[in-house]
């Protein structure tokens, strides 16, 4: 099966982690504070503070903006449910906001819709790899004194108008799983512009204790406190190494990325049965996913026979996402319903994700391409188009 993301892991990757694996340290050493300092480079932020995962660093981001019980946060529908997780985690109430038809990006107009005295803040997800519409969001967020986060686990990489993804929200959440740009196993980072925040979550990711075992190896002393209830969400220096390794080859990647979405791009021009996802000119997109929308008025069996007949065909298509809003969890704990996010319900029906990452080689692509081509090409000829 050719699977919708796969990391690359070369020679040098390897030594980066065997290297560690001898050293003094197999977790919070050196490697650490290195991988943070070149990914706050990278992504233009001047603070990048590493976590377990990509959910810890929601859920830190979540923290460190001081979300609790009783506030609200608007999230979008359209997404992986850990965005959603994150604001339940802290005691809060996720909001779920429709999603733009074309892009399937947060709404603003469904935001503006949702907001209430409760709400405290927005987490916007640049779906897909592509930069949600940040001029909008920071608008509505200034006016309504509203902090705003971005899930940003699809867009390492990407910009939104020449600004790199990581400093366009008060705080921005990133993965390293494995199907990401890059990966350390498991892994996430928040990075933000903002001292008191990453202050904050290097505590959260550490019980809340207020200093590290280096500072106090410098001062002498074992005195700690634990000043807030944490956890341990820390990324070990293995972790970090692999993925600072990995980070050197993200530019080379990303361009792969592109390369591979040109060529589905070309491969289905002019197609009825199905059309890419509409890419915006605000920014480079960072391509974590392709994902195509089915025209289900001229496809016979649907979504599901699409989805059979390329797993059929050894590509390992997916779909992104469910809606959060229609699991059982949000239904039976916060009460939503079907019709809540009707754009997000439609898409979901909708849309496949073809296998996209750098580690696809033209011979992939070409075959993942054709076989889809085949198979809404056929469909396309059984429909009735007078009805
Ligand atoms: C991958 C992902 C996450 C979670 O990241 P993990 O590292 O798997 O915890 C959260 N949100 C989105 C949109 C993602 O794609």
């Amino acid at each position: 099966m050719i699977p919708y993301g796969r990391q690359i892991i070369d020679e040098e990757d390897i030594k980066a982690v065997t290297d560690v694996l001898t050293s003094d340290w197999l977790t919070t050493g050196p490697m650490v504070a290195t991988f943070e300092e070149a990914f706050a480079q990278f992504v233009g932020a001047p603070y990048a503070v590493s976590l377990s995962s990509g959910t810890a660093a929601l859920h830190s981001a979540m923290y460190a903006i001081g979300i609790g019980p009783g506030d609200e946060v608007i999230v979008p529908s359209m997404t992986f449910a850990a965005t959603a997780n994150a604001v339940v985690y802290q005691g809060g109430t996720p909001i779920f906001a429709d999603v733009h038809a074309e892009s399937l990006l947060l709404d603003v107009t469904s935001v503006a819709a949702k907001i209430t005295p409760q709400t405290k803040a927005i987490i916007c997800m640049d779906y897909a790899g592509q930069a949600c519409d940040y001029e909008s969001l920071r608008d509505i967020a200034r006016s309504y004194k509203l902090l705003l986060v971005a899930d940003s686990c699809h867009s390492l990489g990407g910009d939104y108008r020449g600004q790199a993804i990581g400093s366009l929200a008060d705080l921005t959440a990133f993965s390293f799983h494995p199907v990401k740009h890059i990966t350390s196993g498991e892994g996430g980072m928040v990075s933000s512009d903002h001292e008191h925040y990453a202050t904050k979550i290097r505590q959260f990711r550490n019980h809340g204790i207020v200093s590290d075992h280096h500072q106090r190896q410098e001062e002498g002393t074992w005195h700690y406190e634990m000043q807030n209830l944490g956890y341990n969400y820390r990324l070990t220096d293995i972790q970090c190494a692999l993925a600072n390794s990995q980070l050197k080859k993200l530019p080379k990647w990303l361009q792969r990325r592109r390369q591979i979405a040109s060529f589905y791009d070309a491969a289905f021009e002019g197609m009825t049965t199905l059309r890419p996802l509409s890419c915006s000119v605000q920014g480079g997109h960072a391509y974590h996913l392709y994902v195509v929308r089915l025209n289900l008025k001229r496809l016979e069996g649907g979504q599901l026979r699409v989805f059979n007949g390329m797993r059929g065909q050894g590509v390992g298509v997916n779909v992104h996402y469910i809606p959060v809003h229609l699991h059982p969890y949000y239904k039976k704990n916060y009460g939503t319903r079907p019709g809540d996010c009707p754009v997000a319900e439609q898409a979901y029906g909708e849309i496949l994700s073809l296998p996209m990452s750098a580690a696809l080689t033209d011979e992939e692509l070409g075959f993942v391409s054709q076989t889809l081509v085949d198979i809404v090409g056929q469909a396309d000829t059984h429909v009735d188009l007078t009805s």
